[in-house]
């Protein structure tokens, strides 16, 4: 893997664990111009991201099951149901709380705001100025403010 070409923002962003989207957009402009100059930073952000997507992905899913299985055991109601229910319970409630961890102590939901925004800003250029016209005036600033900068 290439070399960092500035050691010390390098260890600060690996500090962050190469998350700068919580930083307001004065102080990030240091931080955005070495992930354009350094590959590695570049890539290691990727690879961050993409262990908090997969994380976040793999609670989700595992929480979805469990639910699942506790309806099935609620719905089919076998021999035992107590027992099972319990289990499938405690599994919903523990991938639930693997979900809110990671939301909580990675970008993820900066990030999906962030593209959120982006498509709504996509939008809401296609649309026709009649429509647009009718949107909240304090909408369309926020959407045209962000396109600025
Ligand atoms: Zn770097």
């Amino acid at each position: 893997m290439a070399v960092c070409t500035d050691k010390v923002v390098g260890d600060i962003l690996a500090g962050w664990r190469y998350d700068i989207s919580g930083l307001a957009p004065g102080m990030r402009e240091d931080y955005e111009a070495h992930f354009q100059d350094c590959a590695r930073c570049r890539g290691k952000r990727k690879l961050h991201r993409i262990i908090d997507f997969a994380l976040i992905l793999i609670a989700s899913a595992s929480g979805a099951i469990f639910l699942l299985a506790l309806l099935a055991i609620r719905h089919f109601n076998p021999a035992r149901a107590i027992l099972l229910e319990v289990i499938a319970a405690c599994g919903a409630a523990f991938s639930a709380m693997v979900w809110i961890i990671v939301a909580v102590s990675t970008p993820v939901p900066v990030v999906v705001a962030g593209v959120a925004l982006q498509q709504a800003r996509r939008i809401h250029e296609k649309l026709p100025e009649e429509v647009k016209s009718r949107i909240p005036e304090k909408i369309s600033e926020k959407l045209a403010d962000e396109t600025k900068g």
